[in-house]
């Protein structure tokens, strides 16, 4: 709810005249809307940030019971990336919950802050 994906794509067109069409992104393993439930604290900022880029955020916080919504971080962070001015055929993502499969990844949340880390791996290319 920072900001680090439209940041993350400001900083490269800044840094390395990117061009956002030209840009790939992975979305990867990440809790998913299935086990992740947040307060009103979060789609707050949620909302914050979206609407500085036109989106609804309550299309990807979809409120559950009071006090309570679902939280679709991929597809939220996807939003964003179009948003940005990336591609769609450039963008994918996992699909796959890392608290719904714990013989696969590490879940903070589902492991209650007692679990390992993930890493991911990057490289700019010239054209
Ligand atoms: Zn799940």
């Amino acid at each position: 709810m920072a900001g680090i994906v439209p940041e993350a794509v400001r900083k490269l067109k800044r840094r390395f005249g990117s061009e956002p069409a030209d840009l790939y992104a992975a979305v990867g393993p990440s809790i998913g809307p299935c086990c992740y439930q947040v307060g009103e604290d979060v789609v707050r900022a949620a909302e914050k940030l979206a609407r500085t880029k036109g989106l609804q955020a309550a299309s990807f916080f979809p409120q559950q019971e009071p006090g309570k919504w679902r939280a679709d971080l991929p597809g939220f962070n996807r939003a964003l990336l179009l948003s940005e001015g990336l591609k769609p055929e450039r963008i994918s993502s996992s699909g796959l919950c890392s608290s719904c499969h714990s013989s696969l990844f590490f879940s903070h949340r589902r492991d209650a802050g007692k679990t390992g880390r993930m890493a991911a791996i990057f490289c700019l290319t010239g054209r």
